[in-house]
């Protein structure tokens, strides 16, 4: 429902945890984020229920700030609203995690052919499959956007996408179809956003992503692609917010 994403600074956790607090007006039953922590370890943390219950959790198993993450919170489409069903979704053995706005529609052939191949599934919902077959993408072409150009063509629905690896720290790589993500321009950190309340207390150089478009950002670059691939100019405007 409400999406976060951001590399720069070690400060990651308060991005985070801050741009789903200014996302809460969208409604949501859970939340989650993962961080790339100052070890270089995917971790992650998600609660069903309120902010407050993911705050509490990160207090009882406290994460060491990174400089990349990613944030969720979840309004539960497939699968009900349990910790287990919040997102992020893991991949590739844990090393990658993915959140996702929407509905994947054809998640239910994806996950019979991956459950034919071995893969197996924690959650009941149609995002794990997503992740899943973006790790089995990862582990091919040893790349995030290359992963998602391979899944991309693959899912039918509405989707905004965010992931992180932990073997490509600095990187969020993001997607979307039907389903909107905004990037935010920042000074040696940039944002990604399903809308510009999530980094406006940051930056107000903003970047609409268009249709069927793939967004890679580090601390220092933004690039943007078709699904085949093929680079896509952007370009800025100014956020204009009263709040
Ligand atoms: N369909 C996904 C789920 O049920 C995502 C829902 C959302 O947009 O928050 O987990």
């Amino acid at each position: 429902c409400g999406i976060v994403g951001y590399v720069g600074e070690s400060k990651s956790i308060e991005v985070l945890m801050g741009g789903l607090g200014r996302l809460e007006y969208r409604g949501y039953d859970s939340a989650g984020i993962a961080v790339i922590d100052s070890d270089g370890h995917l971790a992650t943390a998600k609660r069903s229920g309120k902010l407050a219950a993911l705050t509490a959790e990160l207090a009882n198993h406290p994460i060491n700030n990174g400089s990349t993450g990613i944030g969720h919170t979840r309004w539960a489409t497939h699968g009900g609203p349990t910790d287990v069903n919040a997102h992020p979704h893991l991949g590739d053995n844990g090393k990658l995690a993915l959140i996702h706005n929407g509905i994947i529609e054809n998640f239910a052939p994806l996950r019979d052919e991956l459950l034919a191949e071995g893969f197996t599934f924690e959650s009941e919902t149609d995002t794990e499959v997503a992740a899943v077959l973006l790790g089995r993408e990862y582990q091919r072409t040893g790349d995030l956007s290359e992963a998602f150009r391979a899944i991309v063509g693959r899912l039918d629905g509405a989707f905004t996408l965010l992931a992180v690896h932990q073997d490509q720290p600095g990187v969020v790589v993001g997607a979307r179809r039907n389903s909107p993500l905004v990037i935010g321009l920042g000074d040696g950190e940039n944002f990604l956003g399903s809308d510009v309340a999530a980094f406006v207390e940051y930056t107000r150089r903003a970047v609409a992503i268009g249709q069927d478009q793939i967004v890679t950002i580090s601390a220092d670059a933004v690039t943007v692609t078709d699904f085949a691939g093929e680079p896509v100019e952007v370009e800025a405007f100014e956020v204009a917010w009263d709040a």
